[in-house]
C-alpha cells in the first residue's frame, strides 16, 4: 500500500524545515507521495520538486488557502495544482497581501498586554516575510518564556477572545475553489474537525463547498482525534466527497503530527488521489 501524506508546511510558510529538508525527511519516514501545502504560497514547490526527484518520492504540488466563510476562517487545500498558474498565483499574492498589516495589529494587541516587540520578533522568525503567521507569533511567545509550548500558547493567546487575536478578511470560499480549478487542481476542505461550528453549519458548509466544485475533505489528519476520523468519513460518504489524508506537519519537536504518521483511510472512503491517478 502506497504511503500518502498530502498536507505539510515548509519555511515558505510556517514550517521550520526548508522544502528540500522537508522532502528528505518525508522520504526517510517512508512517505511515497507527498503534497507540500504551504499557507497561501507556492514558492517552495520548485525546491521540493528537485529534492523529490533526487529521493524518488512523488511530489504533488499543493497549497493551503486561508478563507473567510461568514464569521469562520477555513483552510482549503488545493492538490495537484500548476504552481505557475497566473490566476492562482495572483489570488495567493492578494491573500498574502493583508498578512503584514494583520501581523502589526497582532503585535499591537500583544503590546497592550505588556508583551513588547512581538511583531519584530515574529517577523524575524519568518523566513518568508510575506508570510508572517500566528505560528511565528507562537514561537516568539515560547522563546520569550511567555508560554510553554504550541498547545498552551494557542489556548491563551492568538485565538478569538484571547490576547493577540485580530479578525481578518481572507479570500472567499468561491474564489479559493476557483483559483484551484484555474490551476487544474482539486479543492479539499482541510481539517474539518477543527472548525468551531455545529453539525448543522458543517452540513451547510459541505453542501456549499460541493456546490462550488470542492471534491474532497480531509478525513485522516494530524488535526483530528481518532474518534473524529469516522465522523468525517461518514460525512464524506454522505456528501459524496472524496477523502484526503495528511499530517499537517510543521516542525520536528513542536508537538504536531510527524510526516507520514497516519492511519489508513476508512474503507468506505474514496481516496482523493483517484481524482488525478
Ligand atoms: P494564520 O494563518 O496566521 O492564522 O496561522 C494559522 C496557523 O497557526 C495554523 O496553520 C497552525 O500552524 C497554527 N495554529 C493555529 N491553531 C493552532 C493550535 N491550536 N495548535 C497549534 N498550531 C495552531
Ligand atoms: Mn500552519
Ligand atoms: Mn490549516
Ligand atoms: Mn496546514
Amino acid at each position: 500500500m502506497t504511503i500518502y501524506d498530502l498536507h505539510c508546511h515548509s519555511t515558505a510558510s510556517d514550517g521550520l524545515l526548508s522544502p528540500r529538508d522537508l522532502v528528505l525527511r518525508a522520504s526517510e519516514k517512508g512517505v511515497e507521495v507527498l503534497a507540500l501545502t504551504d499557507h497561501d504560497e507556492l514558492s517552495g514547490q520548485a525546491e521540493a520538486g528537485e529534492a523529490a526527484a533526487e529521493s524518488g518520492l512523488r511530489l504533488i504540488n499543493g497549497v493551503e488557502i486561508s478563507v473567510t466563510w461568514g464569521n469562520v476562517t477555513l483552510h482549503i487545500v488545493g492538490l495537484n495544482v500548476d504552481p505557475l498558474d497566473p490566476v492562482l498565483l495572483h489570488g495567493l499574492t492578494r491573500n498574502r497581501g493583508g498578512r503584514t498589516e494583520r501581523a502589526r495589529r497582532i503585535g499591537e494587541e500583544l503590546a497592550r498586554m505588556g508583551i513588547a516587540g512581538a511583531f519584530e520578533g515574529a517577523s524575524a522568525l519568518a523566513e518568508n516575510k510575506e508570510l508572517i503567521s500566528r505560528t511565528h507569533f507562537a514561537r516568539f511567545l515560547i522563546e520569550r518564556g511567555i508560554a510553554r509550548n504550541m498547545k498552551s500558547v494557542f489556548k491563551k493567546f492568538l485565538i478569538k477572545g484571547k490576547p493577540g487575536y485580530v479578525s481578518h478578511e481572507w479570500a472567499s470560499l468561491e474564489d479559493a475553489v476557483n483559483w484551484i480549478h484555474a490551476a487544474g487542481g482539486v479543492a479539499v476542505l482541510a481539517h474539518p474537525g477543527r472548525y468551531q461550528i455545529g453539525s448543522e453549519k458543517m452540513r451547510l458548509l459541505l453542501s456549499e463547498f460541493k456546490h462550488l466544485g470542492g471534491v474532497g475533505i480531509e478525513v485522516v489528519t494530524g488535526s483530528h482525534t481518532p474518534d473524529q476520523v469516522p465522523v468525517y468519513a461518514d460525512l464524506a460518504v454522505e456528501f459524496d466527497l472524496m477523502a484526503s489524508i495528511g499530517s499537517d506537519f510543521h516542525a520536528p519537536g513542536e508537538g504536531g503530527r510527524e510526516l507520514g504518521r497516519l492511519t489508513a483511510l476508512p474503507e468506505r472512503c474514496r481516496p482523493i488521489w483517484q481524482a488525478w491517478n
